[in-house]
């Protein structure tokens, strides 16, 4: 069987279509105030949606039936590391997280009149979504099996119950995905994913948390659920598959993470490469220094083994495999080769590297948290290593 590591003609020029739209359009508006705390504003966000439209690079990944080019994993590895190169590219071209994810899911999940409803819309870019898993206290967090929000049916209605947090994008989100547990019935104790659209007095936003982080739009919330009714048939999927699903969602949106996160990577290799060429220090600069030369070294080779980790995933994805061993793997890899990288380039900026002149020391921050979601690098290894040692690997 012959390997070809080269992607067709139409994927690179997509890539490089989005390359040269990140570096001439995105890249300017890093400086813009409409950046904040908690991510790129709506207001930023939709004037970028409409320069990537204009750009013809707008959700290259959304179905065709919504103005999509419906691309595979394998070229989402090359156009979302071409869009990560700025960390506001994702929610320019919209394959940001969590909407990327959701967008999956649902165009494998929901009815035609769901589709209709809540997958159009976000295709299409005229409004953002929000996924509820994780709970504060106790709740479903690195083990979703601890989730503590209900779901009971009451008559023809569900009466949800419950408390989420770390919810990326839920400010401003058009609508939610929430996973409860069922209360009662056939599926008493499983979980199941519900669509809600927002706003809705009965899930409100208790706080904005202030994260490390700062390139999701809508930031990341706390929420309580008090008696949320909806009815009968907002169920996605099927009752009582709520976990699966999540896995559906999980293995293609943590290995898109990963995309997108390398070309932050290159981003930041990039500019410590700049700085070590021209910066000189005892008599030569700093890239003649082999210390320095050595952190390059070492930059280089973390993401050519983090890209070779996710092509392979995304080529597993593309064969209609599960992969969720390895994109658990993928996850590992990328998301500490990726922190190496941009903890490598600060150091090599020097003093420089800890202002906000460079990007870096956002990439730094934003590269952190990527550590934790999606599971965090122990739980990866942890179930790992239980295939492992039970003989399923
Ligand atoms: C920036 C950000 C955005 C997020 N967005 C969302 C979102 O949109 N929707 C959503 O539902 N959730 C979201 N999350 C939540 C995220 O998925 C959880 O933080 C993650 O699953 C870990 O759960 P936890 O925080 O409860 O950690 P805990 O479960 O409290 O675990 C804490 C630590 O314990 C260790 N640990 C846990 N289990 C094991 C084990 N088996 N072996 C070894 N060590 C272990 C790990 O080091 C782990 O980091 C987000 C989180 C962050 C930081």
């Amino acid at each position: 069987m012959e390997l070809n590591f080269a992607p067709p003609a139409e994927v690179s020029e997509l890539a490089h279509l989005v390359s040269d739209f990140i570096r001439t359009k995105v890249v300017p508006y890093e400086k813009d105030a409409r950046w904040t705390s908690h991510g790129p504003t709506d207001e930023l966000r939709v004037e970028l949606n409409e320069l990537a439209r204009q750009a013809g690079v707008f959700a290259p990944h959304a179905p065709k039936e919504y103005g999509g080019r419906a691309i595979g994993q394998v070229a989402r590895a090359f156009v979302f590391e071409a869009a990560g190169y700025s960390m506001l590219g994702p929610a320019a071209i919209h394959c940001a997280a969590p909407d990327e994810g959701n967008i999956h899911l649902l165009a494998h999940v929901a009815r035609p009149d769901q589709r209709e409803h809540f997958l159009k819309p976000l295709a299409e870019g005229r409004q953002r979504s929000c996924f509820l898993m994780t709970e504060p206290g106790g709740g479903a967090g690195s083990d979703p099996g601890m989730l503590q929000t209900t779901a009971r049916l009451d008559g023809n209605e569900w009466v949800i119950n419950g408390r989420k947090w770390l919810i990326t994008g839920a400010d401003g989100a058009g609508f939610a995905i929430i996973m409860a547990k069922n209360e009662g019935g056939a599926h008493d104790g499983h979980a199941t994913l519900f669509l809600a659209d927002l706003p809705d007095p009965a899930i409100r936003i208790e706080r904005a948390l202030d994260t490390i982080d700062s390139s999701f739009t809508g930031g990341h919330a706390e929420i309580e659920i008090k008696d949320l009714r909806l009815p009968s048939d907002a169920v996605l999927g099927e009752v009582g598959k709520g976990f699966r699903y999540a896995q559906v969602r999980l293995a293609p949106a943590r290995l898109s993470h990963c995309m997108r996160w390398l070309g932050s990577a290159v981003r930041a290799q990039e500019i410590a490469t700049g700085y070590a060429r021209s910066r000189k220090a005892f008599g030569k600069t700093l890239g003649e220094h082999e210390g320095v030369s050595f952190m390059l070294a070492d930059n280089h080779m973390d993401i050519h083994q983090a890209r070779l980790s996710i092509l392979h995933t995304a080529w597993l994805l593309d064969k209609g495999e599960r992969a969720s061993t390895e994109s658990s793997m993928s996850k590992v890899v990328c998301s500490e080769a990726i922190a190496r990288v941009a903890d490598r380039s600060m150091q090599i900026l020097g003093g420089l590297g800890m202002t906000r002149d460079t990007v870096v020391e956002r990439i730094f921050r934003d590269t952190r948290a990527f550590r934790i979601y999606d599971g965090p690098s122990e739980v990866h290894r942890w179930a790992l290593g239980a295939r492992i040692v039970s003989g399923k690997l």
